[in-house]
């Protein structure tokens, strides 16, 4: 585990603060759709996963939100195995290591997939407004797309975790997990 455990209560700030664009991604549609295909559920329910998020917080967060779409009842019945699941709580309790960025970049994501790697995986228009949204513009965003272009998406990643936390990453960005940590050093008082 790369972190302590992170509460509930925290999730919403913490990804604004410090996940990378794939988990953010997955988290602002999950909060706008109230759902994620399979593909996008597994990837960042895992990712919560390694971040230190636990089972009983992993169910009331994913059953808040697919509630409002399928109901309590159906969530219960459907979904929440799969997440037990993660946890090594049900079946043959796999072993589910959090994705590093080379899986996630090389994953093949359908429409209406959210799961995958942005910088990979979306439109240069998507990409650029998804950055702006993170604070980035100007230079440090013509930087980050010109990696883009050479498909250098860790590095393109790198750049980006640099321009927001105002550091530099020496060690690139090479899984989710790992941004999240630097960023939560990067940020403590
Ligand atoms: Fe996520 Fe890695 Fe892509 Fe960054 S480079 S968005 S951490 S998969």
């Amino acid at each position: 585990k790369e972190y302590a455990e992170i509460s509930l209560k925290e999730i919403n700030l913490l990804a604004n603060s410090s996940f990378p664009l794939c988990m953010r991604h997955l988290f602002d549609k999950l909060k706008e759709d109230h759902h994620l295909k399979h593909g996008g559920r597994m990837q960042l329910a895992i990712l919560l996963m390694g971040i230190g998020l636990k089972l009983d917080d992993a169910l009331a967060f994913w059953k808040a939100e697919f509630s409002k779409k399928v109901g309590a009842e159906r969530f219960d019945k459907e979904y929440a195995y799969g997440i037990r699941h993660n946890y090594g709580k049900e079946g043959k309790r796999t072993d589910y290591t959090p994705y590093s960025c080379q899986k996630i970049i090389s994953s093949t994501p359908s429409i209406g997939d959210h799961h995958g790697c942005p910088y990979r995986h979306f439109s240069e228009e998507n990409l650029r407004a998804a950055l702006g949204k993170m604070g980035i513009g100007g230079r440090q965003m013509e930087d980050v797309m010109d990696k883009v272009r050479h498909r250098h998406y860790q590095l393109a990643c790198t750049l980006t975790f640099e321009a927001i936390h105002n550091i530099s990453c020496d060690s690139g960005i090479n899984h989710p997990n790992q941004y999240f940590s630097e960023s939560r050093k990067a940020l403590q008082p």
